[in-house]
């Protein structure tokens, strides 16, 4: 009982202790940093493209980690503890009966009858529990002492192997599982992407008014932009290009300054973003680490206009977590 009593309040716990229960944008930073310390491309591309994804498996890890720990910390010693003295009691009781019994003369019946009033406190059962026991195979009750003995041993270890950390998370509550609670409190949040560099919009409200909009915008090739009639990835970010006096293309050949890149209509025109020359060194870090695997993921190269300024070059990953 007191294992389930153990594993409700550690539901309780995994949601207050998790560093970031406060919005997205601060699991985002989270996920940026813990992205950059694995230098995954593959797990980058997930989240750039298929962000919600990528939130849900990342609170999932990190909550199955969380109880992993916790277990190993608090419940596996306290729960060895208790089979530990489970054991010794179960001992002891096994040995009082015998005296008992060999001091009143009596035989396998009254021992069992001892046996199970001195364990009533931490046990339930009752003589009828035994009654699949022939009486006659075990006329001695000392017997029974002995086959306790070597048979308790053998089913606490199953016992301590049952009850390991695998089971233990899967037999956590399914309707109250603390990773499903967190992603349905962090996934009510709007996920529209920047047209141009995928960046998620941070507004906490799913389909709310007024324009989508994010503090930091990304490298447009980062999302496989490229120069008009050219296979070259775009360097540019949103918030410069929206001062500069480039012009964007849309899918169906219309041809805007960047300046109004509202005109150009559907997506574009729900979006504010603001000219900021301030940029975060985190995605030059990005797409200078792996600018060869972006280059072979789209099929374009960071050439020609798109050269990849040689200042980049010099952020580090250090440099880039902390930004
Ligand atoms: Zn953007
Ligand atoms: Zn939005």
């Amino acid at each position: 009982m007191w294992f389930y009593c153990f594993m409700a309040q550690l539901q309780k716990h995994t949601l207050v202790h998790l560093p970031y229960n406060a919005n997205r944008s601060n699991l985002e930073k989270h996920i940026l940093k813990r992205l950059a310390e694995e230098e995954n491309f593959d797990k980058y591309m997930n989240y750039i493209h298929n962000p919600k994804d990528h939130f849900k498996s990342f609170i999932r890890d990190e909550v199955h980690q969380d109880i992993r720990d916790k277990f190993s910390i608090s419940v596996q010693p306290k729960m060895n503890q208790n089979i530990k003295v489970l054991q010794k009691k179960i001992l002891t009781a096994a040995h009082e009966s015998t005296e008992d019994v060999q001091v009143k003369c009596g035989d396998v019946n009254l021992w069992l009858k001892f046996f199970t009033q001195k364990l009533s406190d931490v046990l339930i059962f009752s003589v009828k529990d035994f009654s699949g026991l022939k009486h006659d195979d075990v006329d001695d009750f000392k017997l029974l002492e002995d086959v306790i003995r070597t048979e308790l041993s053998s089913i606490m270890t199953t016992i301590r192997r049952e009850c390991n950390t695998d089971t233990f998370d899967k037999k956590l509550d399914l309707n109250n599982r603390p990773d499903e609670i967190l992603i349905d409190h962090f996934c009510q949040c709007c996920w529209v992407q920047c047209p141009f560099c995928k960046a998620i919009c941070t507004n906490t409200i799913n389909y709310h008014d007024g324009d989508h909009s994010v503090p930091f915008h990304r490298v447009h090739g980062i999302n496989g932009w490229s120069y008009s009639g050219t296979t070259n990835l775009s360097a540019s970010i949103c918030t410069t290009e929206v001062a500069s006096n480039q012009y964007l293309c849309t899918s169906d050949g219309a041809r805007v300054s960047y300046r109004e890149y509202r005109r150009a209509g559907g997506v574009y025109a729900k979006w504010s973003i603001t000219p900021d020359l301030s940029e975060l060194p985190y995605w030059k870090w990005f797409v200078c680490r792996f600018q060869k695997d972006l280059e072979i993921y789209y099929k374009k190269t960071f050439k020609g206009k798109g050269k990849i300024p040689d200042e980049w070059r010099q952020y580090t990953k250090q440099e880039a977590i902390e930004s």
